[in-house]
């Protein structure tokens, strides 16, 4: 128990000092559509911590949530991924891509998480009509009427946003349908079996149903297999995401990457 309590305490520390020390960075992975142009990236979080290598978020972002980090965590990548869109702009193979940013449902239920948002947009210069927010079922269970007036908000400016891990929680479909959403993400859970397992695919079919009645956008991710990929397809999904087109990577990787991309 008591290991288990300083274990925690420093990774925390860790993290504190990760952050001072800008050991953060962000990979990118890449979004395509039904022809395997690159549309746009999702912005994964990575830690070089100077001993352990590069870590991957599920060290650390669950006690980041608990300890509340997440929100500066947030912040930070919010702002290299503005950063990033305005970098792009100027750049005829970039300049229409959306770039994805993950918010915890911590950062999301800061009072000023909407000023905050707007700021570091503006001060970055970046065209809000680029940048997404991905949400979780977690953040919009909470207080649906806040979270929907704060979702206007900034849907005022032209930031859209994704339902993350679609399928996974307990949203109720009567309030998918009033959340101001773009688009929903299907869990890769559901899409690694979706081959061999007859209610996987039950479940994924039904999803792009709903989406295409409610007028929802609709990205797969976790996408690994030419299989996958054409059954998706076949049943109306517009977007990928996944090994299929590529790992997350890191922004020059990504820069090189051919449009289109071409699955064909
Ligand atoms: P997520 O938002 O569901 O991100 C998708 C995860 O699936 C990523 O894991 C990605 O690397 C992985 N993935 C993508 N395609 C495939 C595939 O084809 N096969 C397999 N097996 N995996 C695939 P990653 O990068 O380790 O991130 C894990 C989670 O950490 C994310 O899950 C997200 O919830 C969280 N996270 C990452 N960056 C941030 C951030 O900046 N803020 C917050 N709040 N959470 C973040
Ligand atoms: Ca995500
Ligand atoms: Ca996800
Ligand atoms: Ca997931």
């Amino acid at each position: 128990m008591q290991a288990a309590v300083d274990e925690r305490t420093a990774i925390q520390a860790a993290i504190r000092q990760g952050l001072s020390n800008d050991e953060f960075q962000l990979y990118y992975q890449p979004q395509v559509d039904q022809n395997g142009t690159l549309v746009g990236a999702e912005a994964l979080i990575r830690w070089r911590h100077p001993s352990k290598g590069l870590v991957t978020p599920d060290f650390f972002i669950e006690l980041a949530e608990e300890t509340g980090q997440i929100v500066q965590i947030g912040t930070w990548a919010l702002d290299v991924a503005c950063k990033q869109l305005k970098a792009w702009e100027s750049d005829s193979n970039h300049s229409r891509l959306y770039v994805s940013v993950n918010v915890s449902a911590r950062q999301f239920h800061q009072p000023n998480f909407v000023d905050e948002v707007l700021r570091i947009v503006e001060i970055n210069g970046a065209n809000p009509h680029r940048l997404k927010l991905e949400l979780t079922e977690t953040v919009v269970l909470d207080n649906v009427d806040t979270v929907i007036s704060r979702m206007k908000h900034l849907n005022g400016v032209g930031i859209e946003f994704a339902l993350d891990d679609f399928g996974t929680g307990y949203s109720s479909l009567s309030y998918l349908k009033r959340l101001p959403l773009t688009e929903v993400k299907i869990d890769r859970s559901f899409v690694n079996d979706v081959i061999a397992d007859a209610s996987d695919a039950a479940i994924v079919q039904a999803i792009l149903a709903m989406s295409q009645t409610l007028g929802l956008g609709v990205i797969a991710e976790g996408v690994e297999t030419r299989e996958q990929y054409d059954f998706l397809v076949k049943h109306g999904c517009q977007k990928f995401q996944g090994y299929l087109f590529g790992k997350p990577m890191e922004i020059d990787g990504l820069s090189r990457i051919a449009i289109p991309f071409g699955i064909k």
